[in-house]
């Protein structure tokens, strides 16, 4: 088998399973918060000749982040996500009753 043929073979495949993945209706697991560990680079304005508006890169920073993850049980797609959206508090009722 030539190279390309098993190429457009495996990419058929890939695409055939990519469809059963999009059809899929997942189920995801509860959603888990995790923390990401990532290098940040550090901005500073250091004056180079005459231009002090120029930044620059100079350092990094470890920074944690927040994401948010999920995983459907059926296909295995990882959802991850940074953003949060505003859920709106709904008022809650119960019942009142008139004093005896
Ligand atoms: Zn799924």
């Amino acid at each position: 088998m030539k190279i390309q043929d098993e190429i457009d073979q495996l990419t058929a495949q890939l695409d055939r399973l990519k469809a059963m993945r999009d059809s899929c209706g997942h189920s995801f697991t509860p959603v888990v918060k995790e923390y990401e560990n990532r290098r940040e680079p550090i901005w500073s304005n250091k004056p180079m000749g005459s231009d002090y508006f120029n930044p620059i890169i100079t350092g990094h920073t470890d920074v944690s982040v927040p994401v948010w993850r999920r995983t459907c049980t059926k296909c295995g797609l990882v959802q991850t996500t940074e953003k949060l959206v505003e859920v709106p508090v709904q008022p809650q009722f119960q019942p009142e009753f008139d004093k005896p």
